[in-house]
């Protein structure tokens, strides 16, 4: 397992050559064209360097939430198309169009704020994005009509360009992502008969890339996925053919023993049992590391598996290692891949009754991104 560089308290390794296999396993899988979503600093992993990865392994679009991250992209290198799909009310779209990122429209004011936007020279590419059940954003149906009429005729006059149609799935079960997609297809339809033929459908993010082939209509956007994670509750990475990209880790900063009966971290919500030596990890809420996996987030030392004793505190946790012997400066590994000996994100959230994509994605900024390729 990598090293912590010397003087390094606590880090997260990203695995970028993780990523691109990842795209490259999902995007033969699918059969589809992939849109790597890089949202939220790369669900924690870094926007540009998985950007980057992700096309490596094959995907021809980035996709994010915001316009901010969009820009941020472009700052950094990548030249890819780049679409951004939640706005602020009354954003203007002027310096999107300038770095010719796409926007996902989901209303009439929306298209015509894209529209202002465009140059004489170059039109601004956008994707309609249909309400089809999830409750967010989106067209209404009773508004496809003259939504795409109206994105048609600016189509005609050169200031857009409709680039895609797309929706998003709940997956709150196999019956209902197929009646998303029955109202998908509706609201296909709608469009083409306003004269809409986008080269572009997309719906299913990696949930149903995976388990809903019809969902795939020839392009995908993947998240989780592509940082090698599962988004299901039944299978795990190795299950998927995936890699785990991130992994984080931390030297002990500390070793005590202590006599049974020994209380630990505030509260003293743990006693120690009996005799035993306590490692400190330098590692807590602050860098992500959810309050409420007190007493039961799982961490590796030296290839033993322990479980934080007490609770979290905002800059670090305490391990009960028994007998084992552990010493200031070894490593501890709270997840990673798993097929590797480290715990899995997942456990991580199992034990904070969360989900794994909250796990990666709230890594804070003081811990350290170190980009490997394995
Ligand atoms: C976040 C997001 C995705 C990616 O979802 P995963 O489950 O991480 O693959 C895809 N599409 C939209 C609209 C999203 O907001």
């Amino acid at each position: 397992m990598t090293r912590l560089p010397a003087g390094v308290m606590r880090e997260a390794t990203i695995d970028v050559g993780a990523i691109s296999a990842n795209v490259r396993h999902l995007r033969r899988l699918t059969e589809s064209e992939v849109i790597a979503v890089v949202k939220a600093d790369g669900y924690g992993h870094g926007a540009v360097r998985s950007a980057v990865a992700a096309l490596e392994g094959g995907a021809t679009r980035i996709g994010v939430a915001d316009v901010t991250e969009a820009l941020a992209l472009r700052r950094g290198g990548i030249s890819a198309p780049v679409i951004a799909w939640l706005h602020a009310p009354g954003a203007s779209f002027a310096e999107a169009a300038s770095a010719n990122i796409e926007l996902g429209i989901s209303t009439f004011d929306q298209l015509l704020s894209a529209a202002a936007a465009a140059s004489v020279d170059r039109p601004v590419g956008v994707h309609l994005k249909l309400e089809t059940g999830l409750a967010r954003n989106g067209i209404a149906p009773e508004d496809y009509r003259v939504v795409f009429a109206e994105a048609a005729r600016l189509e005609r006059i050169g200031k857009l360009r409709v680039v895609g149609l797309f929706s998003h799935l709940s997956n709150a079960s196999i019956e209902d992502d197929r009646e998303q997609l029955r109202l998908f297809h509706d609201g296909v339809s709608v469009a083409a008969s306003a004269g809409l033929a986008p080269p572009l459908r997309h719906i299913a993010a990696t949930y149903a890339a995976i388990d809903l082939p019809e969902a795939r209509l020839g392009c995908v956007r993947l998240g989780i996925g592509m940082y090698g994670l599962s988004p299901f509750a039944d299978r795990s990475s190795a299950d998927l053919g995936l890699r785990p990209a991130m992994t984080l880790r931390a030297a002990v900063s500390a070793v005590r023993r202590v006599p049974a009966g020994h209380g630990v971290s505030y509260g003293y919500d743990y006693r120690t049992p009996r005799e035993t030596t306590l490692a400190l990890v330098p590692l807590g809420y602050a860098d992500g590391v959810p309050r409420q996996a007190s007493g039961a987030g799982p961490v590796a030392i030296n290839g033993q598996r322990f479980r934080v004793a007490g609770r979290i505190a905002m800059d670090q946790f305490v391990v009960d290692v028994g007998d084992h012997p552990v010493a200031v400066g070894d490593e501890a590994v709270l997840f990673g891949d798993p097929t590797l000996g480290a715990p899995a994100a997942t456990d991580w959230a199992d034990a904070a009754g969360t989900i794994n994509y909250e796990i990666v994605t709230r890594i804070g900024p003081r811990v350290v991104r170190r980009q490997v390729s394995a």
